[in-house]
């Protein structure tokens, strides 16, 4: 593996934080999105992690200033030819996904690999898309991707043992955890067990059996996980959410799959959840 410097694409909450991720373990990196103020939203949500790290004596000022310098910001796609490896973390839609890969496999220089974090789309489409599917494959981050330890590495159809291989070495430079799904199936392992969780909780609270308040309790205090349902959807962003169960229940040609009215209508209002807490939360209590 000879990886100096990491392009990613998308600085939203999981391009920005794999991208902080990156240059906190010493990567230089290139962050492209399609504003300069989505770009300096990236920064400063950055700098806004990295300064709790400084006070909780987890990082020193000066690894936090050196961590910063490594990245440069870009609107321009094409500065992806000086990266090693390039991530992808633009919104959950797939024909985006396959026009950025398109667009990379002729920008990026032959042989590196163009990875997606897509959270439950078919790598094998976004890798049709290019000429070096081999070179194609998922790297599956978590929010925050800078503390999340579990990185999913998802083979698609063609993708390479040797690129397979590299991602897990890629991932624990980054200090992750990395598994290998060995088959290109929506979801791939965390989301197929999580999207039906999601899907209950919204039913129950459509059909009145309890608050989203007391649901996540019930979550939390009963299964002991450290979120409930909405707070968890709330933080990933409801969007996303609604994203991956639209897709589901069209690959797997099954209703069961398909978004609820409530999660529809949030959406549809805008309601994006994502720190801002306008999700679940607002338009329930
Ligand atoms: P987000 O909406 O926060 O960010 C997406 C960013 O992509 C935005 O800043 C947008 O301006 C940018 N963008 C759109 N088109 C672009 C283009 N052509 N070039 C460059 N940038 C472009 O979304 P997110 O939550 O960061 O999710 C990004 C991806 O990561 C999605 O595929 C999502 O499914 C996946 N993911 C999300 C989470 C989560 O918890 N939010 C977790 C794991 C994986």
């Amino acid at each position: 593996m000879n990886i100096k410097t990491v392009g990613v694409v998308g600085a939203g909450s999981m391009g920005g934080g794999i991208a902080n991720l990156a240059a906190i373990n010493g990567y230089n990196v290139i962050l492209r999105d399609i504003s300069d103020e989505y770009l300096q939203r990236a920064l400063n949500n950055m700098d806004k992690f990295m300064s709790k790290s400084v006070e909780r004596g987890k990082m020193t000022p000066e690894q936090k200033t050196e961590a910063l310098a490594r990245i440069q910001t870009t609107t321009n796609l094409e500065d992806m030819k000086d990266a090693d490896i390039v991530i992808e973390a633009v919104i959950e839609d797939l024909d985006l996904k396959k026009e950025v890969f398109t667009q990379l496999d002729e920008i990026v220089r032959e042989g590196v690999i163009l990875a997606t974090n897509t959270s439950s789309m078919s790598i094998t489409l976004i890798a049709e898309a290019t000429k070096r599917p081999e070179r194609v494959a998922g790297m599956h981050f978590f929010n925050p991707a800078q503390i999340m330890k579990l990185v999913e590495v998802v083979r698609g159809y063609k993708t390479s043992d040797e690129t397979v291989a590299e991602l897990k070495e890629f991932s624990l430079s980054l200090k992750k955890e990395p598994i290998e799904v060995k088959k290109d199936v929506p979801g791939f392992i965390v989301n197929r067990i999580m999207t039906p969780q999601f899907i209950e909780a919204i039913k129950l609270l459509e059909e009145g059996v309890a608050s989203a308040e007391d649901i996540d309790k019930a979550v939390t205090l009963g299964l002991n996980y450290p979120m409930g349902p909405f707070t968890l959807q709330d933080y990933a962003g409801v969007d996303i959410g609604y994203y991956v169960m639209e897709y589901f229940a069209k690959e797997f040609n099954d209703n069961k799959w398909a978004p609820p009215l409530l999660l529809k209508q949030l959406v549809r209002a805008g309601r994006l959840g994502k720190k801002t807490g306008a999700g679940f939360y607002d338009y329930n209590n």
